[in-house]
């Protein structure tokens, strides 16, 4: 059996580490004589689990105590609504618009209240992180909301906005454990599990928890209220269990691997392939400024759409694949998460070498 160098922007790559360890216990976990998914949540073997998952996600970030770790379904969208359902007081809300993410995350908010983009990097179809020196936020505004990592257009924050002692919200799905992260800089931080940590199913969301004593928007279902997950564990009802627990997994995979300290420099190894490859080559070039570059999303394109239809093409007949870009800024994608090892980030370059001297 052979394995691609799957690049795709999500579901993604999972360590293969991890997925034959879910193989051997697939059917008889530890001795029960069931695999994960056919466990009761409310069983001691699958609680252990849930606990052991969200004990490792606190040491991998070091996580204050006054944070909580929710698993929720409905992925990182359904956070877009939460977040205002869960943190309105005066319904003004500070965005800081840098994609196609935050677009929609805006939209949803704007159901409940009003939106004040205080930076934006449109002008220039989101190939850049805004400046964030003297931004002008709302006096009334609830929060700041930022997407740290723009997955479709390949732009990361390099330092984040000061908003004072304003509540910070931060979707962070595409970069979630790729570096060492200051917990307490944020009011909530969350990711949808399928980019970095694990399969679709779930969102990862922390919260500080001060913020779970503000009144919820009245309306709010049961199932929306982020101080139901915390004072149930995140089981008022059936949580995600297998998703979770492949996601317990992945934690442990990345404290075998050096904690983040370890990941991020194996994340800086591959980008700095692929970026100063693309900072070399006569044909493809990146499609993002260079102080905005993400290190999990790397944009590149040639001059010709059919030349960037053809690579992507013969990249797949060789075994790299989901290498297209995403329809609103085209040419080529290639998402290096954590899981990606450092054999595709330089079978991915020498291909891209091979396929240059081919064909300019
Ligand atoms: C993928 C993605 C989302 C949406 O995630 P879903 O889990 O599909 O809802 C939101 N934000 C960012 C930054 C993403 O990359």
């Amino acid at each position: 059996m052979k394995r691609i160098y799957n690049f795709s922007a999500g579901p993604a790559t999972l360590p293969e580490e991890v997925l034959k360890q879910a193989s051997e216990e697939m059917l008889n976990y530890k001795d029960s004589g069931m695999s994960v998914m056919e466990m009761s949540h409310r069983s001691k073997l699958y609680q252990a689990i849930i606990d052991e998952a969200e004990a490792d996600l606190r040491k991998i970030l070091n996580m204050p105590d006054n944070y909580k770790v929710l698993f929720v379904q409905g992925g990182a969208t359904l956070q877009f609504a939460m977040i205002p359902m869960n943190l309105s007081k005066n319904k003004v809300y500070d965005f800081i618009h840098t994609g196609q993410w935050t677009k929609a995350a805006r939209r949803e908010a704007e159901i409940y209240g009003t939106v004040n983009v205080i930076a934006s990097s449109e002008d220039k179809n989101f190939t850049y992180i805004p400046n964030l020196d003297n931004l002008s936020y709302s006096k009334d505004a609830d929060y700041v909301y930022i997407c740290e990592n723009n997955t479709i257009f390949g732009t990361k924050y390099k330092k984040y906005p000061d908003v004072g002692n304003r509540i910070l919200i931060n979707d962070m799905s595409s970069c979630f454990l790729s570096e060492p992260i200051d917990v307490s800089k944020f009011g909530v931080i969350f990711a949808g599990a399928q980019k970095n940590v694990g399969p679709a199913g779930v969102a990862i969301v922390i919260v500080r928890d001060d913020l779970l004593e503000n009144p919820t928007l009245p309306g709010t279902p049961t199932l929306m209220n982020y101080k139901v997950f915390a004072e149930k564990g995140s089981m008022h009802n059936t949580p995600p269990t297998y998703t979770i627990y492949i996601c317990g997994l992945v934690f442990k995979w990345i404290i075998a691997n050096g904690g983040l300290e370890g990941i991020q420099k194996r994340n800086e190894k591959k980008a700095a392939l692929l970026y100063d490859y693309l900072d070399k080559s006569k044909m493809f070039k990146g499609t993002v400024e260079k102080d905005s570059r993400s290190l999990m999303n790397v944009c590149f394109k040639t001059d010709s759409e059919e030349l960037d239809k053809l690579f992507v093409e013969e990249a797949k007949k060789v075994g790299l694949e989901n290498l297209k870009g995403h329809r609103s800024v085209g040419g080529m994608r290639a998402s290096i998460y954590n899981a990606m090892p450092l054999a595709g980030v330089e079978a991915l370059v020498k291909f891209m070498a091979e396929f240059e001297s081919k064909h300019l």
